[in-house]
């Protein structure tokens, strides 16, 4: 779709730190983090909301957004969890409408870092975080 952000990072019309891509869906960190970490598992085919979204193409989606948290786990950024969140709709607070996968790193006793990344949402180095996770995304696949 051609007036969607998303759309644009995945033909590589708008910047976006990718941390992996594969033939279907691209990873890439979110531009107004909640976290440092903070990244989205989009499908490259345009869909709006998951009503749009094919169920298997959703699945590998959720696989992509599993892994992440794991490489994420064992990369330097030393999450001890993850939030895997999608909004689906306006209605549940769905702000860019193209499917996307949360995946937000989360550490014991963050709440209130958490809580004021809600409101500050900035970027924090993205090219070593990148990094970081691609690093842990390696490290799983040596597991
Ligand atoms: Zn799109």
């Amino acid at each position: 779709m051609k007036d969607c952000v998303f759309c644009r990072i995945v033909a590589g019309a708008a910047p976006a730190t990718k941390v992996y891509e594969d033939e279907t869906l691209c990873a890439f960190l979110d531009i107004r983090p909640i976290v440092r970490g903070h990244t989205l598992v989009i499908p490259k085919r345009h869909a709006t909301e998951l009503e749009d979204l094919d169920a298997e193409l959703g699945a590998h989606i959720f696989r992509a957004g599993h892994r992440l948290a794991l490489a994420i786990r064992r990369s330097s950024l030393a999450a001890n969890g993850a939030n895997l969140v999608l909004n689906d709709g306006t209605a549940a607070f769905q702000t860019v409408p193209h499917v996307h996968l949360h995946v937000i790193p989360r550490r014991k006793g963050d709440r209130l870092s958490f809580a004021t990344g809600l409101v500050l949402r900035r970027p924090h180095d993205p090219e070593s975080t990148a990094a970081a996770i691609r690093a842990g995304i390696a490290a799983l696949d040596a597991d």
